[in-house]
């Protein structure tokens, strides 16, 4: 796991205006600058839902252990119990040191509306997608460009996704036309039968998805934890064959690895 790392989902998203938002908060939020927020800036992070491996990074988040920054934690709502009591079952004893109250950060926590809120200068979609538990998908757009984050995702337990009309694709709305989408890719297709159910996607099922929400670009995101470096180029490998069988730019799907950044910029009008 030296090429592509070995953390668990963390993606950083600087927007046009400069405002932090924090895609989860796996064990990769280490790796992110520690005076992020000391600019003055809030810093927003969004959680896809509340697996461990997607907030286990919070306690290790230099930020919130500073006075001076502002941090707002986004989730997706759930019956009967806030989204910070939620996560203070992982930010308590005996798990950690600290509890959630503790941060000295200025610290605040919502509920993802159903719709769409504004973060900066950005519009966020949140949808319901098909996954494990209360589960949301995120489309962000900001001055003309546009990203879909689908990093837990099992859109085919609902049928063949090249056959599915679009309104029955779970996450279609979020990831149709979008200029970067990142996506679970967690299994091979023999994996996947062995873990039918789990929430996760083989490949066929993600380049399925990309294709038909006719996306620009697509890193495959969420590897197993069992898939070495090597494993990964070979999954790469038969991805872009299938990639191109679909008639699509194999240049335009990647291996979502550590430390990678994209830019994304407005196509001429
Ligand atoms: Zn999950
Ligand atoms: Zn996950």
């Amino acid at each position: 796991m030296v090429r592509y790392g070995g953390n668990t989902s963390c993606v950083q998203v600087t927007l046009s205006d400069g405002t932090h938002v924090i895609l989860d908060a796996g064990t990769g939020i280490r790796n992110l600058p520690t005076e992020m927020g000391a600019d003055g800036r809030h810093i927003h992070i969004v959680l896809s839902h509340l697996h461990l491996d997607h907030i286990q990074g919070l306690m290790f988040f230099e930020p919130l252990f500073h006075a001076d920054r502002q941090v707002t934690i986004w989730g997706p709502s759930a019956p009967g119990r806030s989204l910070q009591s939620r996560i203070g079952r992982y930010l308590s004893a005996p798990l950690t040191p600290l509890d959630v109250r503790e941060l000295p950060c200025q610290l605040d926590f919502r509920n993802c509306p159903v719709t769409h809120w504004d973060i900066g200068s950005a519009r966020i979609r949140a949808e319901t997608v098909t996954h494990r538990g209360p589960t949301l998908g995120f489309r962000i757009e900001d001055a003309g460009t546009s990203l879909c984050y689908l990093p837990d995702h099992e859109p085919a337990l609902v049928g063949d996704l090249a056959g599915l009309e679009p309104e029955w694709i779970s996450g279609y709305s979020l990831g149709h036309d979008v200029d970067l989408l990142l996506h679970d890719c967690q299994y091979t297709d023999a994996e996947y039968p062995a873990h039918m159910g789990w929430g996760h996607s083989a490949l066929s099922h993600t380049l399925q998805f990309a294709h038909r929400c006719a996306v620009r670009q697509t890193l495959l995101f969420h590897h197993d934890p069992s898939h070495i470096d090597d494993d990964l180029d070979e999954l790469l490998e038969v991805a872009r064959e299938r990639w191109a069988e679909l008639g699509e730019d194999p240049s335009m799907l990647a291996m979502a690895s550590e430390g990678l950044e994209v830019a994304l910029t407005a196509a001429p009008a």
